[in-house]
């Protein structure tokens, strides 16, 4: 596209104020149109930048004379701005697809339902640590577009939500990771699951020879969807159930990792992250940096005193023998799932907040086994009552932190453990999941 060129970018958050900077940088006639407020912060930037923006409303033709619109992630598809766009003939594209076109970096794509971020980081941590010029961007925080406009690295390792994919069309990721692919935000996808998944396999279209794709070979989603794909690049495996020649899997109680001809192994103890769904997350750190040569010694260092990010199964504090987790981040089953999974004692429960449709059966047998009190803490909790009140004699319904750790420290006794957990999200009660944690966390710092 020529200089001087219109774009615009709609949404004028992180993604979108990154993506503006990249564009006007580039040399683009840049429009910014937000539905909502924009954040002063996202604005002295756009003015510092001398770039036109909008707020509180969609100026249609202003924006219906872009040659290309930039997406961000938050807006959904069915939006009529969006729906005109398209109606014009008006290419729409996520923050990244445009990014990606001014970079020369291997980039390294993590997406996946559930721990994204965290592989993201924990793959950051070992790169940086091995000395190599490497970004962490995309949706675990900073924009890419916008660490681009500053410099071009060697290396981005960028975490990819499935609502940026769906806009991506030449982009290719030279390491594509594929975590997982559970039910969740169907709503975005026609209450089609199928959908879903298509846009999470987005992650490896374009690859070719020389590329590699990392995924979770224990997803039946994922392998069953892979028998219907071709690619070119070269596919490793992660399993915690079965062998694979290259990969990684256990062996004798630990996990070995094998790219080359070289293997090494790691016990899953010295793992700082813990629980199963860590050690997926460290599988697909660990092969990701030996693609990259990194010497042994250094990724198991990193795997190994890697701390964990905050709002996931983080240990808060301990009071009268009880110990505090907070896991706010687990928004939806699969992710409250792997936390219940991972209790080593009798646990107290707290779950709820906005219900994206959960099937709590899936949790029954582990409730079963290591619940022995829930606690609600949602505006609404009839459907998590309904599914558990057969299984678990106390149940009680709180309607701030603050209650429902109180409620959990009076249930409890010493060496019990008081989980956090929601299983949804938290507008009902809370600004988003953060505030939802941190109000958690001073509730127990309070005790
Ligand atoms: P994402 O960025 O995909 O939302 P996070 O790393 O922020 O993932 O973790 C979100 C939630 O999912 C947390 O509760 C975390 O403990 C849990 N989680 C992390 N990794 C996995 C995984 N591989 N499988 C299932 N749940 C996970």
């Amino acid at each position: 596209m020529k200089a001087g060129t219109k774009i615009v970018i709609l949404g004028g958050g992180e993604s979108g104020t990154g993506a503006a900077v990249l564009a006007k940088k580039k040399g683009y006639n840049v429009f910014v149109s937000d539905a909502g407020k924009i954040n002063d912060k996202y604005k002295n930037v756009l003015s510092n930048f001398d770039i036109n923006w909008e707020e509180s409303s969609h100026s249609i033709n202003k924006i219906l004379a872009g040659k290309e619109i930039i997406k961000s992630p938050g807006i959904s598809e069915d939006v009529e701005i969006i729906k005109s766009a398209r109606n014009n003939k008006i290419p729409v594209i996520s923050d990244i697809e445009f990014a990606g076109r001014y970079t020369g970096a291997k980039k390294i794509c993590i997406t996946g339902s559930n721990g994204k971020t965290t592989t993201a980081k924990i793959i950051f941590h070992i790169l940086k640590k091995a000395g190599m010029d490497v970004c962490l961007a995309g949706n675990v925080g900073e924009s890419f577009a916008w660490k681009l406009a500053e410099r071009d690295y060697d290396y981005f390792v960028l975490e990819i939500s499935s609502f940026q994919l769906d806009n991506m069309y030449k982009f290719k990721a030279e390491v594509a990771v594929l975590l997982n692919i559970t039910t969740d935000h169907l709503d975005r996808y026609d209450d089609d699951f199928e959908k879903y998944c298509n846009s999470k396999f987005r992650i490896i279209q374009n690859q070719e020879y020389g590329d590699y794709f990392i995924f979770n070979a224990d997803d039946k989603v994922i392998t069953e969807k892979m028998k219907k794909i071709n690619t070119n690049s070269l596919c490793l495996p992660f399993s915690q159930k079965n062998f694979y020649e290259r990969g990684a899997c256990i062996v004798n109680d630990k996990i070995r990792f094998k790219t080359n001809n070289e293997e090494f192994n790691m016990n899953i103890a010295d793992l700082s992250l813990k629980g199963k769904h860590n050690i997926y997350n460290s599988m697909a750190s660990g092969i990701t940096a030996r693609l990259f040569d990194i010497r042994k010694v250094i990724i198991k260092e990193s795997l190994s005193d890697f701390k964990n990010v905050e709002h996931r199964l983080e240990l808060v504090g301990t009071a009268r023998g009880i110990e505090f987790f907070n896991d706010s981040k687990a928004t939806n089953i699969n992710s409250t799932w792997f936390a219940l999974e991972s209790m080593t004692k009798p646990v107290i429960w707290i779950v709820g907040g906005i219900d994206k449709g959960n099937d709590y059966s899936e949790l029954l047998e582990l409730v079963r086994k290591k619940v022995k009190a829930i606690i609600c803490l949602g505006k609404d909790n009839r459907r998590i009552v309904e599914a558990f009140e057969e299984e678990v004699s106390t149940i009680i319904e709180t309607k701030s932190a603050m209650d429902a750790v109180k409620s959990a420290y009076y249930l409890g006794n010493p060496g019990d453990a008081v989980l956090l957990s929601p299983a949804c999200a938290s507008f009902d009660l809370f600004e988003n999941y953060e505030d939802r944690g941190n109000q958690f966390k001073q509730a127990v710092y309070d005790l």
